[in-house]
C-alpha cells in the first residue's frame, strides 16, 4: 500500500489514525448519522484515479441529511474539492472507497433529532472487490425484512438502518451465501443488504421501484443508462417476486461496493446454469470500463484526482 489513509474531521484534514471522536458522540449512541459510500477507481494505463459520480452522491447525501434534520453548512462544492483534496493527498495509485459522513457530532445523550449539534466528516481507505464475482454470487432470500419507510426513512442513508443489512447479511453469510435479499413487509423483492437488484428475462431488464423500499442507488442509475444506451434494452421499474428471481434468464446486483455482481443462485436455485448471462456480462463490462474511463460517452460522471502525469488521449 503506497499512500496514505487520510481524513477530514472537525474541519481540519489529518492522517486517518488521527481521526478520532468522543465516545459520547451522539451518533454512536443513537445511529444519528447519514453517509455515503464514493469510489475512485485506478486506472493503471492513465496512471489516473477517477472518482464516480461523486456529486450525485453529495445530492443524495443532503437529502439524507434533511431528512434527518441536519445542517450541511457546506454546498455542494465545497464538499466536492474537500473530497478531491482529501484523495490527493493521500496519494493512492489504487482503487480507494471514500466514506462521507454527516453526524450528530453533540457529545450528549437524549434520543431525538432536533437540538443536536451536528457535524461533516470523510476518510478514505484502499478497498477492491467487496464480493468475490469469480463465477458469480450466491444469494438467499433473508428472514429479516427490509426496514419499511413507516419506521426508517428508507431513502434516506442513515447508519442506524444498517442493523437491518447487518443482520440479513450475517444470517446470509453464516448460513454458507455470499449476500442477502431482503423482501419488504408485502413479500415482494426489495433489494440486498447493499446492493439493488435486477433480473433479466427475454431480453428485458426488471428492477423494484423506490415504492418497494429500496435505496435508490447510483450504480442502478447508472446501470439502467447504460442498458438503455449502449444495449438499446429499456429497464421496467416494477414490482418483483421472490419466484421471479428463481425464473429469471438472469439476474444481477449493483452497488457502489458491489459493482455490478452476476448472481449465479438464488435459495439454490442455480440461474442460467451457473453462468453470467449475456447482457449481465456486457453490463459489467462497460460499468467496468466507464468508471476507469475508458468510455468517452461517460468522462461526465468522473472526476479525475491527479493532474500531473494525466493524458486524456
Ligand atoms: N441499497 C443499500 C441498502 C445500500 O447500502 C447501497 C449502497 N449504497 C445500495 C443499495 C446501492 O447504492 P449505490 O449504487 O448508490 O452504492
Amino acid at each position: 500500500m503506497s499512500g496514505t489513509e487520510m481524513a477530514y474531521l472537525k474541519g481540519e484534514v489529518m492522517p486517518l489514525a488521527d481521526a478520532k471522536i468522543s465516545i459520547m458522540t451522539h451518533a454512536l449512541h443513537y445511529g444519528t448519522a447519514v453517509f455515503e459510500g464514493i469510489r475512485a477507481n485506478w486506472n493503471a494505463e492513465h496512471e489516473q484515479l477517477y472518482l464516480f459520480r461523486m456529486r450525485e452522491h453529495y445530492e443524495r447525501l443532503r437529502k439524507s441529511a434533511h431528512a434527518l434534520m441536519m445542517d450541511l453548512p457546506l454546498s455542494d462544492d465545497q464538499l466536492c474539492e474537500i473530497t478531491i483534496d482529501l484523495v490527493r493527498r493521500s496519494g493512492f495509485k489504487q482503487d480507494v472507497y471514500i466514506r462521507p459522513m454527516v453526524y450528530k457530532s453533540a457529545e450528549l445523550l437524549g434520543v431525538r433529532l432536533h437540538g443536536v449539534e451536528d457535524d461533516f466528516l470523510c476518510f478514505l481507505i484502499p478497498w477492491g472487490a467487496y464480493l468475490d464475482t469469480t463465477g458469480g454470487v450466491h444469494v438467499v432470500t433473508s428472514s429479516w425484512r427490509r426496514t419499511e419507510d413507516q419506521s426508517i426513512p428508507v431513502r434516506a442513508k442513515v447508519t442506524g438502518a444498517y442493523i437491518n443489512s447487518a443482520l440479513a447479511k450475517t444470517e446470509a453469510e453464516t448460513a454458507g451465501f455470499d449476500e442477502a435479499i431482503m423482501l419488504n413487509e408485502d413479500g415482494h423483492v426489495s433489494e440486498g443488504s447493499g446492493e439493488n437488484i435486477f433480473i433479466v428475462n427475454d431480453g428485458v431488464i426488471y428492477t423494484p421501484p423506490s415504492s418497494d423500499n429500496i435505496l435508490v442507488g447510483i450504480t442502478r442509475n447508472t446501470v439502467v443508462e447504460l442498458a438503455e444506451q449502449e444495449l438499446g434494452i429499456p429497464t421496467v421499474e416494477r414490482t418483483l417476486d421472490r419466484s421471479e428471481l428463481w425464473l429469471a434468464d438472469e439476474v444481477f446486483m449493483t452497488g457502489t461496493a458491489a459493482h455490478v455482481t452476476p448472481i449465479s443462485s438464488v435459495d439454490r436455485r442455480v440461474i442460467n446454469g451457473g453462468e453470467t448471462g449475456p447482457i449481465t456480462a456486457q453490463l459489467e463490462r462497460l460499468y467496468f470500463d466507464a468508471i476507469i474511463g475508458n468510455r468517452d460517452a461517460y468522462a461526465h460522471w468522473l472526476t479525475p484526482i491527479y493532474t500531473d502525469g494525466y493524458t486524456d488521449d
